[in-house]
């Protein structure tokens, strides 16, 4: 069997809105880059410093409420998860991301404009074979009943389960198989979600300043606040597996395995995907992340 090859754009996307936490104007614009280069992040506001930041679970420095990076030398880009996503769908290895602004925007609160202003401008395949991390044993983190798991498998699959006390969302699990299009489409359409309770407390803490029910799903205990229906009767947690898509393509290259993960959140997927970084040799040395953690 012929080996997949890397793929990049065929010409740069560009997308702006509001960005969900800072509620800033935020822009970005994804650019093809050379085979073996890898996601890169160039943050356009970053003048004096080093403004190039590597997709990598190592340069993850922020967890809440979503996923951040930086390079620790002044330049950091928030809510990177969506997009990462959106090119992990479409099955783009190498990108270089300008980046107007503190974050990507937020878009629709879903992967669906990003993988469809993707696909529109189309991939195009390069010379060298796409890596892929074939999952050759059980890796597993765990943090109190949250837990993610990977097995080796011939394919790549996801089951999450979630479980939160509104009862609009409750208990939800689903099984998706990422080669399947329908399920990567029902991925990329789910949108982010909070609950009304905590929308105060997250606005004290600077976050959500540009949360709207036109990109967020809002729920009071078994009330949904937006007009609409929702677009998936597993929209929950759908959305959390594609917040795991995201963080896990921070490592670079598509996994073959089979994940479970129960109660998935920002914190614990990317300490999956350090695991996995490290176990093949992907991630730098622990006292250089620590370096890069003070100086953030
Ligand atoms: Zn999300």
């Amino acid at each position: 069997m012929e080996a997949v090859r890397q793929r990049t754009v065929n010409a740069p996307v560009e997308f702006a809105g509001v960005g969900l936490h800072s509620g800033a104007d935020c822009r970005v614009v994804v650019r093809a880059a050379p085979a073996d280069h890898g996601i890169f992040f160039r943050c356009m506001d970053a003048k004096g410093h080093e403004n190039l930041i590597a997709a990598s679970p190592d340069n993850v420095i922020l967890t809440d409420h979503g996923t951040s990076i930086s390079n620790g030398e002044g330049a950091s880009v928030a809510t990177v998860e969506h997009l990462m996503a959106a090119l992990a769908l479409v099955g783009v290895d190498n990108a270089l991301i300008d980046v107007f602004g503190p974050e990507t925007p937020i878009l629709d609160g879903s992967a669906a404009l990003f993988v469809g202003g993707i696909s529109d401008a189309g991939t195009r395949v390069q010379a060298a074979a796409r890596r892929e991390l074939i999952i050759d044993e059980t890796l597993s983190v765990c943090d109190g009943d949250r837990a993610i798991i990977v097995e080796p498998f011939d394919g790549f699959s996801l089951d999450v389960a979630i479980e939160f006390e509104d009862c609009l969302i409750g208990r939800q699990s689903l099984s998706l198989h990422l080669d399947q299009p329908c399920d990567k489409a029902r991925l990329a359409r789910s949108r982010t979600f909070c609950r009304l309770r905590e929308v105060e407390s997250l606005r004290n803490a600077g976050l959500v300043r540009g949360g709207s029910l036109e990109n967020s799903i809002v729920v009071d205990g078994d009330r949904l606040l937006n007009p609409d229906a929702l677009r998936d009767p597993e929209e929950f947690v759908l959305h959390k597996g594609l917040d795991l898509l995201g963080d896990l393509y921070l490592l670079g290259a598509p996994i073959r395995g089979s994940i479970r993960a129960a109660k998935p959140g920002h914190a614990l997927n990317t300490r999956f995907a350090l695991k996995l970084a490290r176990h093949f040799g992907l991630s730098m040395a622990e006292e250089d992340q620590d370096e890069l953690r003070a100086t953030a």
